[in-house]
């Protein structure tokens, strides 16, 4: 990818067009089961359960990432795999409900020709678009609900495989207890339902690179303007504190000291918040910003910032460095709104090796931190 922060957009695949999303087109796209890259060292079924309820997570998205100039990474993709427990995005921070892996691939491998991928599908991709792959192409079955690893198989009829027992409960309940041990019932012959309950949609995401930000007005210095707007802040702030007459009785008891602290505060969130807000502005639809070690993360707010000590060396001892993030607005895609609780960030962000190890083309888990909108962003009344 090139220097410059490119963009992702999620777009639903055209009609007949969901063979693009499959594994042979090295697609970047949000849901569905993972288009694994590799089929060396997938990450188990362990390895993908949530940190917090220890449930299995379903691929939130994954990027197709080649480095180029390194041979090894010709193919190079990331998985973020997200918990579907909305009690589980409660505290900011590492992982958690979240995992991410990387893998990749030389471009002569014993998984894809060399010719990049045609441009109409295959025969072969065609039927895998309307059916989920039920293994690799080394034989190793995968989950029928999440696409992921699958080593455990119903007892009965030997066949239906799965990551674990969560899964094999929700697919027999599914319909997989009608066809289990059918006479003359293959795996093939037990149409897999959507499970759309567990899975996110399934989008495809198109990546653009982002516009660079028009020049300041020349008649303006930038040190100028950037201060004059600070003012008109601050005597907004004033004015408000100034309306708010039943609110200063309950600030009584809070001592000035504490009072400047929380201003002070605030004001920082709000300008972070608000430069968020403006660099989106051009592209407010934007779900993902890439840009590996180059221009860091945009944050919602100031509060849990990692530090470099949050951020853990990869297992090769390489330092990680910031290569994407996720953005707040891929929410409206997911259909997790609740009038309840639901899945909730304000940002997530994908630091990995900086030497891009790779061991005998395994998946590696890399590092992800979740950022939250503070109150003060949300707009909501500030709680004293
Ligand atoms: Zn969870
Ligand atoms: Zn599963
Ligand atoms: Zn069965
Ligand atoms: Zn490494």
């Amino acid at each position: 990818m090139a220097a410059g922060v490119e963009l992702g957009f999620a777009a639903a695949p055209a009609p007949g067009e969901a063979w693009r999303l499959r594994s042979a087109h090295f697609p970047s796209k949000v849901g569905g089961r993972p288009a694994w890259l590799g089929e060396a060292g997938l990450p188990g079924p362990a390895a993908l359960r949530c940190g917090r309820c220890a449930q299995p997570c379903a691929l939130l998205l994954q990027l197709y990432a080649p480095l180029p100039g390194r041979a090894d990474a010709f193919h190079r993709s990331l998985f973020v795999f997200a918990c579907r427990g909305a009690a589980c995005y409660g505290p900011p921070g590492p992982r958690g409900p979240l995992h991410v892996f990387r893998n990749q691939l030389p471009r002569s491998n014993d998984t894809y020709p060399e010719e990049p991928p045609p441009r109409e599908p295959s025969p072969d991709s065609a039927a895998a678009a309307t059916a989920p792959p039920r293994r690799l192409r080394s034989g190793a079955a995968l989950c029928r609900v999440c696409g992921c690893l699958g080593p455990r198989v119903c007892g009965r009829c030997r066949c239906a495989a799965y990551c674990g027992p969560e899964h094999q409960a929700l697919d027999w309940r599914r319909g997989h207890r009608r066809a289990c041990g059918q006479p003359g019932a293959t795996d093939d012959s037990d149409a897999v339902p959507d499970h759309n309950e567990f899975l996110f949609p399934e989008l495809e995401i198109l990546i653009e690179p982002e516009e660079p930000e028009s020049p300041a007005d020349g008649s303006v210095d930038p040190d100028d303007k950037e201060a004059a707007v600070d003012t008109s802040e601050n005597s907004d702030k004033q004015e408000e504190l100034k309306a708010t007459g039943s609110a200063s009785e309950a600030l009584e008891s809070l001592d000035e000291e504490t009072l400047e602290a929380l201003a002070k505060h605030e004001s920082e969130d709000d300008k972070i918040f608000q430069k968020f807000k403006e660099r989106i502005a051009a592209e407010p639809e934007q779900i993902i910003r890439y840009c590996r070690g180059g221009e860091g993360p945009i944050w919602v707010s100031s509060e849990n910032i990692p530090e470099e000590k949050d951020i853990p060396n990869c297992s090769c001892g390489a330092k990680r460095i910031f290569e994407f993030q996720i953005m707040p607005q891929l929410l409206n895609h997911l259909k997790v709104d609740s009038l309840g609780e639901s899945i909730d960030w304000g940002t997530l962000v994908v630091y990995t090796c900086a030497n891009n190890c790779n061991e005998g083309n395994q998946y590696t888990e890399e590092f992800i931190w979740k950022q939250d909108f503070s109150a003060g962003s949300m707009q909501l009344p500030p709680c004293y």
